[in-house]
């Protein structure tokens, strides 16, 4: 069975490309206009200090390359980080494997992003390396889909908005896939995923079956309905030619080519520009998608919240 691990290249994360269409408008009035009007208003704090979080000019690149060495890992009390486990053995890291201030800084940075009862399914914290750029981070399940890693290169720290980028996208999968959007099965190979996708009504998540009024599942039946079997008969999410070809066949429909690799991709960049835009002017499918999380009072709270608190963390 393919490993699943939520990884995102930076080099994968290319400028947004929403091209504006002559096509009817499905945005409905957003509600919670304060709670959107106070998250512009951080929004264009944090612009301010650090510019466009949405531009970050990189080019394609499809394969992560580099392997990953795992450093350390703690499990995750609230906001503190408990019981240490040193995994590495390679020279280089054995004494950063030590530094836990350090660590405790790296879990800072995604502890204060996140509001904590927002960020309980997060159990377990891993420092790793591939070197600089590459994956920055990721999210994989545990045992089930209450319970979630984060991993973080320690080394892509140094381009704030590349990292805030990162962890703002994956936290759009802790979002979408946590156990209250999901019904979590265990599957141990490929005829158990088989069967459980012909059982599954709605979206079949890689950890499981959406429940029906999921975010994935709502966003799914919205935005990819249509396409989905042409882009599981082309391999697109595994063929790096049909990822492009895809992505070109639909050119309004993904705010990022990346976005068009798999539906849990796409949720999660709409995700980021959700967070790091404003309300969306144009009427282009990637804008809907972006516009689609304004329906939901509880997410523009918490998308404020997170730009409060990002505004706070970054210096001038
Ligand atoms: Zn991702």
């Amino acid at each position: 069975m393919k490993k699943w691990v939520y990884a995102c290249l930076l080099t994968l994360l290319v400028t947004g490309c929403s091209i504006e269409v002559d096509k009817p408008s499905t945005t409905s009035l957003p509600e919670n206009e304060l709670a959107i009007e106070e998250g512009d208003r951080y929004l264009d704090e944090i612009t301010a200090k650090k510019g466009n979080f949405l531009d970050i000019p990189e080019s394609f690149e499809e394969e992560r390359e580099a392997l990953e060495v795992q450093i350390v890992s703690y499990d995750i009390d609230g906001n503190d980080l408990t019981s240490t486990t040193v995994i590495t053995e390679d020279e280089s890291y054995v004494s950063f494997a030590k530094e836990n201030h350090k660590h405790k800084a790296l879990w800072k940075l995604f502890s204060d992003l996140i509001p904590s009862n927002d960020r309980e399914m997060v159990k377990e914290f891993l420092i790793f390396t591939d070197g600089r750029d590459e994956v920055l981070g990721y999210v994989e399940p545990l045992d089930n889909s209450s319970e979630w890693r984060l991993a973080i290169d320690f080394e892509d720290t140094i381009n704030e908005k590349d990292f805030y980028y990162t962890l703002i996208h994956e936290y759009g999968h802790l979002l979408t896939l946590r156990d209250d959007q999901v019904t979590s099965t265990i599957l141990n190979d490929d005829d158990e995923v088989q069967e459980a996708f012909i059982a599954c009504d709605y979206y079949f998540a890689f950890n499981g079956c959406t429940k029906e009024n999921s975010y994935m599942n709502s966003f799914f039946q919205t935005f990819w309905a249509d396409y989905y079997e042409e882009w599981l008969n082309n391999d697109v999410e595994w063929d790096e030619e049909a990822q492009v070809a895809f992505f070109e066949e639909y050119p309004d429909h993904f705010s990022t080519d990346y976005a068009a690799t798999h539906p849990e991709e796409d949720i999660a960049e709409a995700w980021t520009h959700f967070i790091f835009s404003t309300y969306p002017e144009g009427s282009s499918i990637a804008d809907q998608k972006t516009d689609f999380f304004y329906q939901f009072p509880e997410l523009v709270e918490l998308r404020k919240e997170i730009l409060a608190r990002l505004s706070s963390s970054l210096k001038e």
